[in-house]
């Protein structure tokens, strides 16, 4: 099982998707499973729904009742963890849960980017109003300068991508998801990956790791 996890702006979500199609993945990510929940009217959904609603986390109890189902239903599959867990608490309790299951986190997968590019990127992102197509000006740029491939529209930048927003997130993370590299470190599965430059390059890092790791 592999944790996947980096700062806001490392590219976590489009390297997980990449991975998962490479690597055959079974994808845990919360935010998914919790709206799915929602969604479906279940139970849980229902606990779940007003900690949705008011875009606050879901407290511990409720999100390890859905790490385990889905743990469960994935017993023989290959298991990515997607930003999850998201402090050093979740990690161990996590770590727990597996154990009953004869499972462990087998490789911890930290992106590394500096802050500066972090915010290089933010505000390089760019979207096409028409059809809603998503650039960056730095990861993964249109062919022509701010204009859609797609559709050949002028592309924009989205206005809530400014530096003290950024900033504030970078901040939270640190504080969150530090102590998990140390965490992780400690037992001797944490491996970085530099997050710089474009995806595909990010994403041959990784999978140089994961090749040597899946073998
Ligand atoms: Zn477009």
């Amino acid at each position: 099982m592999v944790f996947l996890f980096g700062p806001p702006g490392a590219g976590k979500g489009t390297q997980a998707d990449l991975l998962v199609g490479r690597y055959n993945f079974k994808k845990f990510s919360m935010g998914d499973l919790l709206r799915e929940e929602v969604a479906i009217g279940s139970s849980l959904g229902k606990k779940i729904e007003p900690y949705l609603k008011k875009g606050v986390l879901a407290p511990d109890e409720i999100v390890f009742e859905i790490v385990e189902d889905f743990v469960l239903e994935n017993l023989n599959e290959k298991i990515l963890f997607d930003g999850f867990p998201r402090n050093l608490n979740q990690a161990i309790e996590l770590e727990k849960l597996l154990a009953r299951y004869n499972k462990k986190i087998d490789l911890a997968i930290e992106l590394y980017i500096t802050k500066e590019e972090v915010i290089k990127r933010m505000l390089g992102r760019l979207y096409c109003s028409k059809c809603g197509a998503v650039y960056n000006e730095v990861t993964n740029p249109p062919r022509v300068s701010m204009v859609c491939d797609e559709c050949g529209n002028n592309l924009e930048k989205r206005e809530d991508d400014n530096t003290e927003t950024i900033k504030k997130r970078l901040e939270v993370y640190e504080e969150m998801t530090r102590p998990l590299s140390e965490y992780y470190k400690s037992l001797g599965i944490l491996v970085t990956i530099d997050a710089s430059g474009q995806k595909e390059d990010v994403y041959k890092r990784i999978a140089r790791v994961l090749d040597g790791y899946i073998k």
